[in-house]
């Protein structure tokens, strides 16, 4: 182990940075965003790309060999061509990725390929066009599953599915994502839906433990244990005979945080140490008041010295009140 790595203060190298792009989206997913949400930041206050791409060198010069871009909805920043290009260039980067609702992906899934994009990650909770439509408050499912063809012509060979499994809403669809997901040779991932700003509804009610799901996978499939390179917090399972393998995503009934290996830079500079915890550092008043590399550095060791132990999303589910798409999910 170098001294260049960053370790925190309970032994856990970070590796990992996940970059909100923007807090806009062209969805108000219900689980995500307020339906009135409009505090959305000035874009004078949203990072440059010159301003991320320090930031991330000064990441990769301290052993993160991992970055994803996330949102609100990364493909809604203007120009991000020219960030994945920035950034995929820098040496020591191994896996440049991004989360998308893909429902613009199908114009820019091959440019995005040929900037540098390794991995994409696309969320999709329903085959319903008309669930759809709900659940993201006016989604359209064709343009996401035209998104997705885009992605394999492209290139994109292990494009996972990020499924939010809810109560009520789309339990009722496991096994036909599961069959989708093994007809078209996408990864499949379950998530619990997490705690995170006030959005109107008791989100108690729509809480679905994956041990449910993958107890009733279990007896409907031949599912054995499955490892998934870079497959992250997940637990993954594998349908005997196929490439599918489906994974399960925990934060709520079996966190995941003495593995965490993960910080998080939102839009507008603000660098949070942990998705369920309010610790932050701000990044953009230090890039723009023009800090050297070094100086960079310095601030995000200290910061990593405070990332917490855990966050608490079943013992304080008010805690939290940013909303996910500010945070960058
Ligand atoms: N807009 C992009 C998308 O939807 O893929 C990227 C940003 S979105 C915030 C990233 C991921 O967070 C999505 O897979 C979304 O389903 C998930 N997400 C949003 N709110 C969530 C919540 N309250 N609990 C769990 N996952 C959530
Ligand atoms: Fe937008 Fe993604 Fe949040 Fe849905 S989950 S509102 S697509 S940022």
């Amino acid at each position: 182990m170098t001294q260049r790595q960053l370790i925190d203060s309970f032994g856990r190298q970070i590796r990992y940075l996940r970059i909100s792009v923007t807090d806009r989206c062209n969805f108000r997913c219900f689980y995500c965003m307020p339906e009135a949400h409009a505090n959305f930041r000035e874009r004078e206050h949203i990072l440059r790309f010159e301003e991320i791409e320090q930031i991330v060198r000064v990441f990769v010069g301290m052993g993160v060999d991992r970055v994803r871009l996330t949102g609100g909805e990364p493909l809604a920043r203007r120009g991000l061509l020219r960030l994945v290009e920035r950034i995929g260039a820098l040496e020591g980067l191994d896996d440049l990725s991004m989360t998308t609702n893909a429902a613009m992906l199908a114009g820019s899934a091959q440019a995005l390929r040929d900037a540098g994009m390794h991995r994409l990650n696309v969320s999709l909770d329903t085959l319903s066009a008309d669930k759809f439509r709900e659940i993201t408050r006016g989604g359209d499912l064709d343009a996401v599953l035209d998104g997705l063809q885009a992605a394999r012509k492209a290139g994109f060979d292990l494009v996972k599915i990020n499924c939010v499994a809810m109560r009520t809403i789309n339990d009722d669809e496991i096994d036909d994502l599961v069959r989708f997901c093994l007809d078209n040779d996408f990864t499949l991932r379950f998530i619990e839906t997490m705690p995170m700003g006030d959005l109107g509804y008791e989100r108690q009610t729509y809480y679905l433990p994956l041990t449910e799901v993958m107890a009733h996978l279990e007896q409907r499939f031949d599912l054995v244990p499955a490892v998934m390179p870079g497959g992250g917090p997940a637990e993954y399972r594998q349908l005997r005979g196929t490439r599918l393998r489906i994974g399960f995503i925990t934060p709520i009934s079996q966190h995941f945080c003495a593995r965490c290996n993960r910080v998080r830079l939102t839009a507008d500079g603000m660098l949070y140490l942990c998705l369920g915890q309010e610790h932050s550092v701000d990044l953009k008043a230090l890039v723009r008041a023009g800090c050297s590399d070094a100086e960079l550095e310095a601030v995000i060791r200290e910061a990593i010295r405070r990332k917490p132990e855990r966050h608490e999303f079943a013992e304080h589910p008010d805690k939290v009140i940013r909303i996910m798409s500010e945070t960058g999910g």
